[in-house]
């Protein structure tokens, strides 16, 4: 992989974080419809959850695809493992649903950092 390949993955993943966390403030925010159905999140937050799971996703392949020693880093370990771990999110309580999120916001960005540091 070259320095410029790398260079466009960070890029790639940056653009994801700052997606994922645009979404993230959306779902958090004061909503009257999600509040008029306890435990449920309305559509257009339920569609931003939805794209938060597809951002990670392919956060999670731009990953899988990173040099063995990056792949090793208990950084990135870690945030698979929360990839791997079986969520539904249209079952969780909205409090669960931004715990969770925040998990995720925290280990992708650990990750940035570990790629941060792997390219520097
Ligand atoms: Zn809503």
């Amino acid at each position: 992989m070259t320095a410029a390949d790398t260079a466009a993955r960070c890029q790639h993943l940056q653009a994801l974080e700052d997606a994922i966390r645009y979404r993230r403030a959306r779902v958090a925010g004061p909503c009257g419809a999600c509040a008029a159905a306890p435990g449920r999140l309305c559509e257009d937050h339920g569609r931003d959850l939805g794209l938060i799971g597809e951002y990670e996703r392919t956060a999670g392949r731009l990953l899988r695809a990173a040099p063995y020693a990056l792949g090793s880093d208990t950084r990135v370990t870690a945030a698979a493992a929360l990839l791997a771990e079986d969520h539904q999110p249209s079952a969780l309580a909205t409090a669960d649903l931004r715990r969770l999120l925040a998990r995720y916001s925290k280990r992708l960005a650990e990750v940035l950092d570990a790629i941060a540091e792997a390219g520097s």
